[in-house]
């Protein structure tokens, strides 16, 4: 078993169950882990009583970070491409802001939502990442690259409420203070409007009011502001409709805190850049405290659509901003490198896919 696959409070039931150990020694093992980046822990001082548990530990538990190897750059941007163990790959992209990194992580290898105009559609769905697949990405970065990501953002590959489980005990890993320390409110995750699992979040934050899940940053992709576009650009709309999805958010704690939601909205030429798309997208948020991320769409590969141009995309955002909503474009980085929004998947120089933050 990878250690990177068990929480804390896993960690302390391990111990109890499986060497009679209490949690000082599971802490001070998962502090090694994230400090460290190995399993070794038999030169640390609350293991030096205790060799036998040190070496029982290093057998039970293995901690692979994955060699970033080949990885490609496009203005600061990188993208690089994670190796599994049963070979599938698996993308990560790393994104420099002006005084802090942003680490987009994935969470399945492809993505079963067929969105239309999402590059990791094609691939259609692989696997799910398990919890230490999600964390690598994390420890590969700090270990390989010595560099400690501000924000996390799960824009990777993948629709992360389909992988539930996993990618919530990743949360409670990375925002761990005594791990990798990423607080919640600088950890987003992006979905395409999952209704059963934004209920499942708000279920957590009322079962655990202490864990402040409730102030973990979720992102929409609405794209579209009506139900006859949405069926065809997003094919989870059939499943859970706008209005399904808006009651959703209106019950979830982040739609009341300021900065927790953000509705992100593709901006895709001739298919959701109307005025009158602008207008039903201000009415539908009514009454829900969030922000709108504007993402000029970049094309698929054999994309039917082009790219918006610069004119339309302010034209939409001036419409929205002129509502009072609050607004933005985002810049988008790693073009180049097919590791913007929608671009993981794509075979590349190298091979992989996605973000632009
Ligand atoms: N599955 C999740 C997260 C991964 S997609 C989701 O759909 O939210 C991350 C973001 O990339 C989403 O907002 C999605 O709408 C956007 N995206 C997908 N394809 C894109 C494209 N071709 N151009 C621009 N953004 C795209
Ligand atoms: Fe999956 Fe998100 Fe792409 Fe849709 S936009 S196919 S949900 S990764």
């Amino acid at each position: 078993m990878s250690g990177f696959d068990r929480s804390r409070n896993d960690l302390i039931r391990d111990f109890k169950e499986n060497y009679g150990k209490g949690p000082y020694h599971a802490e001070a093992f998962f502090r090694h882990l994230y400090q460290e980046g190995n399993a070794d822990v038999g030169g640390v001082p609350e293991f030096r009583p205790v060799p036998d548990l040190a070496r029982r530990i290093g057998e039970d538990l293995s901690v692979e970070v994955p060699d970033i190897g080949d990885n490609i750059d496009d203005g600061g941007t990188k993208k690089f491409t994670l190796k599994l163990n049963d070979g599938a790959l698996t993308e990560t992209v790393l994104i420099p802001m002006a005084e802090w990194h942003t680490l987009c992580v994935s969470s399945q290898v492809g993505c079963a939502r067929g969105c239309s105009f999402c590059e990791t559609a094609q691939m259609g769905f692989i696997r799910n990442l398990s919890t230490a697949e999600i964390v690598s990405q994390w420890a590969s970065v700090k270990f390989g690259l010595s560099l400690i990501p501000r924000n996390l953002v799960f824009m990777g590959m993948g629709e992360p409420f389909d992988n539930f489980t996993n990618v919530m005990r990743a949360v409670d890993i990375f925002s761990d203070p005594k791990g990798p320390g990423v607080p919640k409110r600088r950890i987003s995750i992006s979905t395409s409007g999952h209704v059963d699992g934004i209920r499942k979040l708000t279920e957590l934050e009322h079962r655990y009011p202490d864990r402040a899940y409730r102030t973990l940053h979720l992102a929409v992709s609405l794209n579209a502001p009506t139900d006859r576009v949405r069926n065809r650009l997003m094919p989870i709309n059939k499943t859970w409709p706008l209005g399904v999805l808006k009651s959703a958010l209106l019950d979830a704690p982040q739609s009341r805190i300021k900065d927790a939601l953000f509705v992100e909205y593709v901006l895709i030429p001739g298919v959701n850049d109307s005025q009158d798309d602008a207008e039903k997208l201000i009415q539908w948020m009514d009454g829900l405290e969030a922000k709108v991320n504007l993402i000029p769409y970049h094309p698929r590969s054999s994309s039917p659509w082009p790219a918006p141009s610069d004119d339309s995309v302010d034209r939409f955002f001036d419409i929205i901003r002129s509502s009072g909503r609050e607004c933005r474009t985002r810049k988008s980085k790693g073009k180049g490198i097919q590791a913007a929004c929608g671009m993981l998947g794509r075979q590349c120089r190298i091979s992989p896919r996605t973000a632009d933050l």
